[in-house]
């Protein structure tokens, strides 16, 4: 569940079974996040977190909140831009190369630029729209190539290969960039 919240941008709240109280943390990602029982509704999520705003706002290394809402604002505007885009660059691919797919899933979550699962789902990471357009690419034709293998094997870089000669170039040069927003 994801609260929103003026000073502090969006909360994560994490609801857990075995614990009894109310933590605050904060994420890897700089967000504030909080642990609550599993029976804790939305609202009093909010509660707890009103009740708290002054202990949070001195203890805990919180980012600038105004930072936090920048970055809330840019994952917004790229989701909407992945949008626009990827379900179409894919589609233009899987035609071209005569790929069948199930269906696209946008993620913005997690260190994977995409994923392919057994039903033929294809994930993709809403931040490629952050990297240059050859790497975008060979995301997009490394993910279809797994509808035919679904592992590394030399068969399935021999197909990448053959949809996108520089592949090893653009793959370490993806290095460079992180799918996080
Ligand atoms: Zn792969």
């Amino acid at each position: 569940m994801i609260l929103k919240d003026a000073e502090f941008g969006e909360v994560l709240v994490r609801k857990n079974t075995f614990s009894r109280g109310i933590k605050f943390s904060i994420s890897t990602s700089g967000r504030l996040q909080m642990s609550v029982p599993s029976y804790t509704t939305g609202f009093l999520a909010k509660r707890f977190l009103n009740q708290n705003r002054a202990m949070i706002r001195e203890k805990l290394p919180l980012k600038d909140p105004s930072m936090q809402r920048a970055r809330d604002a840019k994952k917004k505007l790229l989701a909407k831009k992945a949008k626009d885009y990827l379900p179409y660059r894919l589609d233009y691919y899987a035609t071209k190369y005569g790929y069948d797919y199930s269906k696209l899933r946008l993620s913005h979550a997690g260190t994977r630029w995409g994923s392919c699962s057994s039903n033929r789902t294809i994930s993709l990471n809403i931040g490629l729209m952050q990297v240059p357009e050859p790497l975008r690419d060979y995301v997009i034709l490394h993910e279809l190539a797994h509808l035919n293998h679904m592992d590394h094997s030399p068969a399935f870089w021999a197909e990448v290969a053959g949809h996108d000669p520089r592949y090893k170039s653009h793959r370490t040069k993806l290095k460079h960039f992180s799918p996080g927003v």
